[in-house]
């Protein structure tokens, strides 16, 4: 057995459901199944119902997290066509702004440029008083995410040239898309990106066998796109899951009548550790490129404090099949269902306390924080 320490790590991208979709998880379940991966702070997306649009939805939101959650939590501000701006005055206390411009859960989708300007250069406004967080400046704003596919990708990569806003790509897919934005990288724009575990470790040809339990947006790539992960590893600065629980029944598993348009979304925030110990394992990534991109890459994209007294410690040699059954997220359920891994979190040190030790959550409840609470509020 080798036991390794790492940091607690952190997923920027999660679904944690609350409030409107409690039946597929809370801040409550979806924290628990963090620190079952190894997962310390979370990154929380605003697709929520209603969306996190408004400073008083913001704060509800924070409410939510700091009376269940058992790691700590960030929230994002969401772009809507109703709402409009209505998220700036919380800028300073979101971890950053995003904007959905391509297919996805729920009803944020912008597709007109006049939209997509006015937030661009409203976010920058905030920044030119406030700059962008990072180590050096805690109380500026974070970054602004996208979900962008195909040609709103140099959309928003010239929006925030223009505006000089730093943008983060969220679950990169395509070939071109990974090459559009390391040329980016490489002639000096503000962006950064993330791929997620299930786009870097399933293709087209498991979406066949999976059906909606494979079924997510950005879809599985074909094999060739999958490769380019890969292949320009070096230009990705986070993993993360994207981890968007929905009900088996949802999904059409085991219910008697046929479910016409099943949500697209995966779990996978308790997954992606022994996933990636298991590339380790096989010598496609090495323990640093984890650390880099689920630890230090997001601290840097958006300006997350280190943690004190925090750590996980992990069997990387324990080898055994994932199971539904032990999954802890609401929904019960994951993709890479029976497939044998590496790595196991055998306790998880959140501040000190142990949160998370022999396959149990032992947090009491509400150890959580809301990050950037202490930020201005304008
Ligand atoms: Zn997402």
């Amino acid at each position: 057995m080798a036991l390794i320490r790492l940091p607690g790590l952190i997923d920027a991208h999660v679904h944690l459901r609350e409030p409107g979709y409690e039946h597929k998880e809370d801040y409550h379940s979806g924290t628990a199944a963090a620190l079952a991966g190894g997962v310390t702070v979370m990154l929380d997306m605003p697709n929520t119902q209603p969306p996190t649009a408004t400073p008083a939805l913001f704060y509800e939101k924070v409410a939510l997290a700091r009376a269940k959650a058992l790691c700590d939590i960030g929230i994002f501000v969401g772009a809507t066509t109703t709402a409009l701006d209505a998220y700036l005055p919380v800028a300073g206390a979101a971890c950053g702004l995003k904007i959905y411009v391509s297919d996805t859960f729920g009803s944020l989708r912008i597709e007109e440029l006049s939209l997509l300007h006015r937030f661009f250069r409203g976010w920058a406004e905030q920044g030119a008083s406030l700059g962008y967080r990072s180590a050096a400046n805690p109380h500026g704003i974070g970054p602004i995410a996208v979900h962008a596919e195909e040609l709103m990708l140099p959309v928003c990569l010239a929006l925030s040239h223009l505006y000089a806003v730093p943008l983060h790509v969220v679950h990169v897919t395509r070939r071109s898309e990974i090459e559009l934005i390391r040329r980016a990288k490489e002639q000096g724009y503000p962006v950064t990106c993330e791929v997620t575990p299930h786009h870097l470790f399933l293709t087209t040809e498991d979406a066949a066998r999976l059906g909606s339990l494979g079924d997510m947006r950005p879809r599985l790539a074909a094999p060739d796109d999958v490769a380019a992960m890969w292949e320009h590893l070096a230009a990705f600065d986070i993993f993360a899951t994207d981890h968007a629980p929905h009900t088996l029944a949802e999904k059409g598993i085991g219910v008697s009548a046929a479910v016409a348009n099943p949500p697209p979304g995966v779990p996978g925030v308790e997954t992606m550790l022994p996933l990636l110990v298991t590339a380790v394992h096989a010598g496609r990534l090495t323990v640093d490129d984890i650390i880099e991109r689920c630890v230090t890459g997001p601290q840097r994209v958006y300006g997350i404090p280190p943690q004190p007294d925090t750590f996980i410690e992990v069997d990387v040699d324990a080898r055994y099949p994932l199971r539904n059954a032990a999954m802890h997220t609401k929904v019960g359920w994951t993709p890479f269902a029976d497939q044998a891994v590496f790595g196991r979190v055998e306790r998880v040190v959140l501040r000190g306390q142990t949160a998370f030790a022999d396959g149990k959550i032992v947090a009491a409840p509400a150890t959580g924080r809301v990050l950037f609470q202490e930020i201005n509020q304008l």
